[in-house]
């Protein structure tokens, strides 16, 4: 057993989210005990003591949406005239990295992308893939570099009717090969059933991936009204809108994750609600593709369930949570807007990541995933269980991060990173990017 305190505990628990002096007690993967350091020292004196010299000690931070095989495109430079819209923006970039991405581009793609992941606190994420012309097994090898980083990832190809009939069915297969192989694992991975978007699948190829899953009741991770393309192709499919076409063809329900849902009406929000279909915002990734802004505040007042991730744009939640504080307050032309930001970045982000897996995660309390950061905040205020939250959007930043444990290993400590050689993998990484590149 492993005893970490004298630290300021941000236990994210409702009732009870921060203590001034608390400590927590790992035994294997899970937390046993959480409370005053002095109390735990008494209940444990045989546990090995680790004393976080008044760090803060949290959860680690969760990414409810990303793509793990978007590293690659750092500073790619595009052939094209530069994208005027999500459509292009797809076509001259993702579409054609995610095409020429080989099982070893995969691999290492993820690795550094998780790497930066333990470097920013974040201990979890939600994974959806694309390798059109790599489609069998390009789970796995995402699954090897999840194993060898430590970082816990649910993963899931994206089917989509793009490339033709034969990767479309071969992204099916991918799904349910890993969905098998990897629900109920107690190790750090999970899978579900990823598609693209509404406007790159056919009703057959719906009904297709809705055969597959029924037998595996896993829900599904898909894009939802990320731009108006989306809802307008549609409304031409079928004269419904997004929301409503996937809630007729049996892709939304409670095990479903909906990222983005910018363009959405009033009743595709009800939609959602009825459908108990979880949501993920992406603020930055939302912008810089200038495709509109998810109506957060509709969304919660509707009781959806909204959780917050990245799109890949970074590994960094706490940067994420910044930007969406500021998103929500510029939208509204409301400075007390973004009451929602807790519930967001924490509460639902640990209700959907813990969808995925057999125990809680993102939360300190009993039971819960040994999943722990400790982040080296000196608050300049007093820091309350009623002002936690300003303390975490203001003064705590991804460079503070001092250590991150997942599932009760240590991945992380002083910075340093205790199983993984940096600097030999990102240069592999630059190498295997660079023949990427002189292939597109
Ligand atoms: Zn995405």
């Amino acid at each position: 057993m492993l005893l970490i305190g004298n630290g300021r505990l941000l236990t994210l628990v409702l009732d009870d989210p921060y203590q001034a002096d608390g400590a927590v007690a790992i035994a294997g993967d899970r937390l046993v005990a959480v409370g005053p350091t002095a109390d735990l020292r008494r209940s444990y004196p045989e546990a090995e003591w680790w004393d976080a010299g008044g760090m803060v000690i949290m959860p680690g931070m969760i990414n409810a949406h990303t793509h793990l095989y978007s590293t690659f495109a750092r500073g790619m430079a595009l052939k094209d005239a530069p994208p005027k819209n999500l459509v292009e923006i797809l076509e001259r970039l993702w579409w054609r990295l995610d095409k020429s991405m080989t099982p070893e581009d995969i691999y290492y793609s993820a690795l550094v992308s998780l790497i930066d992941s333990i470097k920013c606190g974040t201990t979890a994420l939600l994974d959806h893939h694309a390798s059109p012309h790599a489609v069998a097994g390009s789970l796995d090898a995402i699954a090897a570099a999840v194993r060898e980083t430590g970082v816990r990832a649910c993963l899931a190809y994206e089917v989509s009717d793009r490339d033709g009939k034969a990767v479309m069915r071969a992204g099916i297969e991918e799904n349910v090969r890993a969905i098998k192989q990897y629900r109920d694992s107690e190790g750090s991975l999970s899978a579900t059933f990823g598609l693209h978007a509404s406007m790159t699948l056919s009703d057959s190829t719906l009904a297709a991936c809705r055969e597959a899953e029924q037998e595996l009741h896993s829900g599904f991770h898909i894009h939802v009204a990320e731009g108006f393309q989306d809802a307008e192709d549609a409304v031409r499919r079928c004269g419904k809108r997004a929301v409503e076409r996937l809630a007729e063809q049996g892709i939304l329900g409670s095990r479903t994750v909906a990222a983005h849902c910018v363009q959405v009406t009033q009743r595709e929000i009800a939609i959602l609600k009825e459908t108990d279909t979880m949501v993920v915002h992406n603020p930055e990734s939302n912008m810089s593709n200038a495709v509109g802004c998810a109506p957060v505040g509709d969304l919660f007042a509707s009781g959806v369930l909204v959780g917050l991730g990245t799109d890949g744009y970074t590994s960094d939640m706490f940067e994420s949570l910044k930007v969406a504080n500021v998103l929500r307050k510029f939208m509204a032309g409301d400075p007390g807007a973004g009451s929602e930001l807790p519930a967001m970045g924490f509460d639902n982000n640990s209700s959907i990541m813990s969808s995925f897996y057999p125990h809680l995660l993102g939360r300190l309390e009993p039971g819960a995933y040994a999943d722990i950061i400790l982040v080296n905040y000196q608050a300049p205020t007093p820091m309350t269980a009623s002002n936690w939250f300003a303390h975490v959007l203001f003064g705590f930043s991804s460079g503070l991060v001092d250590t991150t444990m997942v599932g009760g290993k240590v991945l992380m400590k002083g910075r340093r990173l205790l199983n993984l050689d940096d600097a030999a993998i990102t240069a592999k990484s630059r190498e295997l990017a660079g023949r990427l590149w002189s292939r597109l």
